[in-house]
């Protein structure tokens, strides 16, 4: 089979969806891969590693017009274009993003969401938002760290004691919990809160402490266990409560990790202006929900925090607002690398070993949930 994989042209991404070693792979198993060129240089992958790979150098038009097309993010509008009809993608495509899915299924194109996949054991090689997430709680840490004018670990020097710095994450999924591991590799005092009661003992494994808010009702207590893994939104009467307590968090911290999300929703506001003022001038806040939550006053969507404003860096009341919206993307040869080998798992399921044509078999659950247009149509469950 032909496959195509073009570079990638979203603003700020620099991540590419085959590295030259699943190209190796995807050759030894018999398949032609075309990589345009200069697609993975800015994750350090080069032409050159690419042909050593077994891949072929071409340019845009032929990386789109291949039989099975390969992507780290969704095809802009123009791009649709290139697409043949009967041609599969695979890519994070954003399976909330009811336009974009149209256009595809008009284009013809049998696309699949690799963002939809259930979070199981079975799914976890291929699961993106899981690697991608790693990556992001790592690397927001790091750029806090870059950011707070202080040190994160306690110190005892000859000139004096050093504090540690006193960190508080929002929201333990995947990017929460690297947050804490990484936080705390820094030196730093942690504390953490999520609606979801499973997260308290993994907290606490890391050496953080978790910011208790008990259940006073059982919808309350229901709604906490989320669907699938996922949060669901909480009782405004939880939020109240949960808001208060980490209010009194925030106003001691010097560095905030937001990553509150619930899918298919605006991501909840976790830290408000006040305890934004409440802050010490010098902190921090990293917000990985940046351009997900409900517009801020500048009229941009903020995250959890909503002065924070998407892809900038600002200082509001003293404090510093990092509003990067994709970090995978600022350690794009480890995000690639582990993106290109969920893609690889996923490719096991739809096209594998030896097979001369792309199988879309819906009794797989994988396969079903990633499954967003099919024969001109948008196929995405609700
Ligand atoms: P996510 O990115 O959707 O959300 C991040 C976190 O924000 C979640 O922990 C969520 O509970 C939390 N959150 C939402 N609203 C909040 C609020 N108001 N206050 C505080 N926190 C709030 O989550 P994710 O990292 O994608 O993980 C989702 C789920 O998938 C988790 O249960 C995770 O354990 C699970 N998971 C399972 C597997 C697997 O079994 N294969 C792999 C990865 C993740």
């Amino acid at each position: 089979m032909r496959i195509g994989v073009p570079a990638e042209t979203a603003a700020l991404e620099t991540r590419v969806a085959v590295t030259p070693e699943t190209a190796k792979k995807l050759v030894a198993q018999g398949h032609a891969v075309q990589v345009q060129t200069g697609a993975g240089v800015a994750a350090g992958a080069t032409d050159e590693a690419y042909r050593i790979a077994g891949a072929e150098i071409v340019d845009a038009a032929s990386a789109w017009s291949a039989e099975l097309v390969l992507k780290v993010r969704a095809p802009a509008p123009d791009e649709v274009r290139l697409l043949r009809p009967g041609a599969t993608l695979v890519g994070m495509l954003n399976p909330f993003d009811a336009e974009g899915l149209q256009r595809l299924a008009v284009a013809g194109v049998t696309a699949f969401a690799l963002e939809a996949a259930p979070r199981t054991t079975r799914a976890q090689s291929m699961d993106v938002l899981s690697s991608q997430a790693n990556i992001a709680g790592y690397k927001a840490v790091l750029l806090a760290a870059h950011h707070y004018p202080r040190l994160f670990p306690m110190l005892m020097t000859a000139a004096g004691t050093i504090k540690a710095a006193r960190v508080v994450v929002l929201g333990v999924g995947v990017a929460g919990l690297q947050a804490i591991a990484t936080a705390k590799r820094l030196g730093a005092v942690i504390e953490a809160s999520d609606v979801r009661p499973a997260v308290k003992e993994q907290v606490e494994s890391l050496g953080a402490k978790f910011i208790d808010v008990p259940y006073e009702t059982e919808e309350e207590r229901e709604c906490a266990q989320g669907v699938g893994g996922y949060a669901r939104p909480m009782p405004a009467s939880w939020l109240q409560r949960q808001q208060a307590e980490v209010a009194k968090r925030v106003a001691q911290a010097d560095v905030v990790i937001s990553t509150a999300l619930i899918p298919g929703r605006p991501a909840p506001t976790l830290v408000t202006e006040d305890m934004v003022r409440s802050m010490k001038p010098g902190s921090v806040i990293v917000d990985i929900a940046a351009g997900r939550g409900p517009v801020g006053p500048h009229g941009q969507p903020g995250g959890n925090c909503p002065l924070t404003v998407p892809d900038q860096v600002v200082q509001v009341h003293g404090v510093t607002l990092v509003g990067h919206t994709n970090l995978p993307a600022l350690v794009p040869a480890d995000a690639s690398a582990l993106y290109a080998r969920n893609v690889l798992d996923f490719l096991k399921l739809i096209c594998p070993k030896g097979c001369a044509a792309i199988q879309v078999p819906l009794d797989d659950d994988i396969v079903a949930a990633c499954l967003m247009t099919q024969g001109g149509e948008v196929k995405r469950r609700a």
